[in-house]
């Protein structure tokens, strides 16, 4: 990531909005969000195989969930935060992956500039290509800060997508328990 390129774009930016990037409170600001930029777009570049590559033998296939992942992200057509948690389900088909691996990989997609249709189902395709499972089922609950400060303005609205695969996709029932397994 070139930091120095950041850091010019932000000191424009407070330009632009007709602030003065040399007064006390800002002179630091372009370097702490070159910084903070590093830590929140840390995942593009990445690929999930770096975290679910290493799987274990299971013989038994019952379902996986794990509910109420914590996700932070950044809204590709604000450069605003959504935030909020992450369900996510899947039918193993002789091997798991680790459960914090299952985090990084919703970390991984998380850190780019996001939609939150789109890392549903990023989310969902990496749990049933990379460990071949029989299906994977992803609900995402957000709250988006683009909806939240500008615009239409309805604080505490949340928005909900879901993205199913394989088995989930075909067989309604099998959705239900993973629903519930989720809480939802
Ligand atoms: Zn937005």
């Amino acid at each position: 990531m070139d930091l120095d390129k950041i850091r010019e774009a932000v000191t424009m930016i407070l330009e632009a909005v007709g602030d003065d990037p040399n007064r006390e409170g800002l002179v630091e600001t372009p370097n702490r969000v070159a910084k903070m930029y590093q830590e929140v777009f840390g995942g593009i570049g990445h690929d999930a195989r770096e975290h679910l590559a290493k799987t274990f033998t299971l013989v038994n296939s019952e379902m996986v969930v794990e509910k109420d992942i914590p996700f932070y992200s950044m809204c590709e057509h604000h450069l605003l935060p959504f935030y909020g948690k992450v369900h996510l389900a899947y039918l193993p088909n002789g091997k798991v992956a680790g459960l914090s691996k299952l985090v990084r990989t919703v970390d991984l997609y998380s850190r780019r500039p996001q939609l939150q249709e789109q890392l549903t189902q990023q989310i969902a395709e990496a749990l049933f290509e990379l460990l071949d499972s029989r299906g994977s089922l992803v609900v995402i609950e957000a709250e988006h800060m683009c909806m939240n400060m500008r615009g239409i303005k309805r604080p505490g609205s949340k928005t909900v997508t879901s993205y199913a695969l394989g088995e989930f996709k075909d067989n309604k029932e099998l959705k239900e328990e993973a629903y519930k397994l989720m809480g939802l």
